[in-house]
């Protein structure tokens, strides 16, 4: 059975670890691969090549730098279906969504491309007589990523390549369920002549984890994740001292007005809470209908929910592939028999659902439950499943209150045509990143990606500026320059503009 590796120092690595963990393929419920879970020490060697690497990388130009990425841009665009492939033999979802998540993981590197615009500082002269001052940015050093099961190419994707174009070393630690995406992407890195260090990967679990959050030289670390290991990974790592981004779980509602189209929210909403078996952090997991937008808007999803093709991720025809483990299935399958207990109405049930030839796989279909309410578990958990609960409130004020009670706060949407809802709606909420008529609002990689509350522990959203901003730190110089005749009599008040 083939094992999966570490890289580091610019090639595979196996260290010093016998721990091992079961690879699946979700679509037939068999290990494929087992994968090598680091230690302490294999952490350590990781961190110590890219502490080495960071020495001279830092020091290129960015011209260089940036070459580096428009390199790894074309060396992603042209191995995209093979990459698409691997994702979906380790995570399960289907190989054209796969290569959607890789097209929105190279706009980050098309991001860094640019690097020397985002890094540029600001200038002003004569702040007072005869001084200027200017600011620019610096690298911090080595930064970690860790990351989850969902986007194993686009998520990592959403760090490293700022990262690494800013200037730093980078030490990544995969989800252990779908490792194989992010060690393709280091031998592309190779490829598009990154030195040896700069960018590692060490497969692991909590072990590894905790030993890159205590390492003295990691200076940053960028986690995504589920809520209780981002507030987890925040509160251990700042103790250390680094800086932590660490985004976290959701339940991502998406308000429907009765003035909307109807049908078009639907189709939304369908793909939006079942693309990726509802495995996004950015899915669509509760629909709000409005007034009475619920009696029209629930048979509209019924017959839309019953048309996707569900089936093993290279299928082509299928449109929705499995989840990505047995427990994950036990979870959601469990959580659709609590909502139907607690009385929710199931409109679709996906439950049993059996997919020829891969009667082993990890398959729950296409579900939708009607007159959810809040106090239900499966409203109040995330799902992480092919679910859709629909809640009916009276009002818009109603379901922006809904929004604001739940203490996730991600994504979500609206769908009207009234301009006068969406601007009551987008300053009432408090989520991250709001949809108007655009069911999963993933900002493009020049704005930044981040959500509200338990969404997200620290300050800095990913990618884009904030993500810029993120690994490096300034310097503001304030400077003046005197004739060598020149001379002044001492002036020990504190120094003013004038
Ligand atoms: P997870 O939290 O189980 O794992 C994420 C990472 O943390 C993995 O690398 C894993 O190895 C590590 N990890 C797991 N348990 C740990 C522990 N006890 N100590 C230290 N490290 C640990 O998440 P997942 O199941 O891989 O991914 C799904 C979750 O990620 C969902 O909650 C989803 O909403 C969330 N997510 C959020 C975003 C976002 O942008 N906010 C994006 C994608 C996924």
């Amino acid at each position: 059975m083939t094992t999966i590796e570490h890289w580091i120092g610019g090639k595979p690595a196996s260290g010093a670890s016998d721990r091992l963990a079961p690879v699946w393929n979700p679509a037939t419920g068999e290990v494929q691969a087992q994968v090598r879970l680091a230690s302490t020490a294999d952490v350590d060697a990781a961190v110590q090549s890219a502490q080495a690497a960071f020495a001279s990388w830092s020091g290129q130009s960015l011209a260089n730098r940036a070459r580096v990425m428009f390199r790894l841009r074309d060396l992603v665009e042209r191995h995209e279906l093979e990459l698409a492939k691997i994702v979906a033999a380790e995570h399960g979802k289907v190989v054209d969504d796969a290569r959607g998540e890789i097209v929105r993981g190279r706009e980050v590197i098309e991001f860094a491309c640019g690097i020397a615009s985002a890094l540029k500082g600001g200038f002003s002269a004569d702040v007072s007589s005869g001084v200027d001052s200017y600011d620019f940015r610096e690298p911090i050093g080595v930064c970690a990523g860790i990351t989850p099961f969902n986007f194993p190419v686009m998520v990592p994707m959403w760090m490293h390549p700022i990262a690494i174009a800013t200037g730093n070393a980078f030490v990544l630690k995969p989800s252990e369920r779908d490792p194989s995406a992010s060690l393709f992407v280091a031998q592309l890195y190779a490829d598009a002549g990154l030195p040896e260090g700069v960018f590692n990967v060490v497969n692991g679990d909590k072990a590894a984890v905790d030993a890159l959050l205590d390492h003295p030289d990691v200076a940053a670390v960028s986690f995504v994740g589920s809520t209780p290991i981002a507030r987890y990974i925040h509160e251990r790592a700042t103790a250390t001292g680094k800086r932590v981004q660490a985004l976290g779980g959701a339940k991502n509602h998406a308000v429907v007005m009765p003035d909307a189209n109807l049908d078009w929210a639907a189709t939304q909403l369908t793909a939006a809470a079942f693309g990726s078996a509802g495995q996004r952090c950015m899915a669509i997991s509760v629909a709000v209908a409005v007034g009475d937008a619920a009696d029209e808007l629930v048979p509209l999803l019924k017959a839309k929910a019953e048309a996707v093709k569900v089936g093993a991720g290279d299928d082509p025809a299928a449109e929705m592939g499995p989840v990505v483990t047995s427990a994950s299935l036990d979870r959601v399958t469990g959580l659709i028999a609590s909502g139907v207990t607690q009385g929710a109405e199931p409109v679709v049930d996906g439950r049993g659902l059996q997919i020829e030839g891969h009667e082993g796989g990890f398959f729950v279909g296409p579900t939708v439950l009607d007159r959810v309410t809040a106090d239900m578990d499966v409203y109040r958990d995330e799902v992480f499943g092919p679910v859709l609960a629909v809640v009916r409130a009276a009002t818009l004020e109603e379901a922006i209150d809904l929004i604001n009670a739940n203490p996730y706060g991600n994504g979500t949407a609206i769908f009207t045509f009234d301009g006068g809802a969406v601007r009551t709606f987008e300053r009432g909420v408090q989520v991250g990143m709001i949809g108007v008529n655009v069911p999963i609002p993933v900002p493009t990689a020049h704005y930044s990606f981040g959500g509200w509350k338990d969404s997200l522990f620290g300050s800095s959203h990913i990618h884009g500026h904030e993500g810029v901003r993120f690994y490096t730190r300034a310097k503001v110089v304030t400077a003046r320059w005197p004739k060598h005749t020149e001379s002044q009599a001492a002036q020990l008040n504190f120094p003013t503009s004038s």
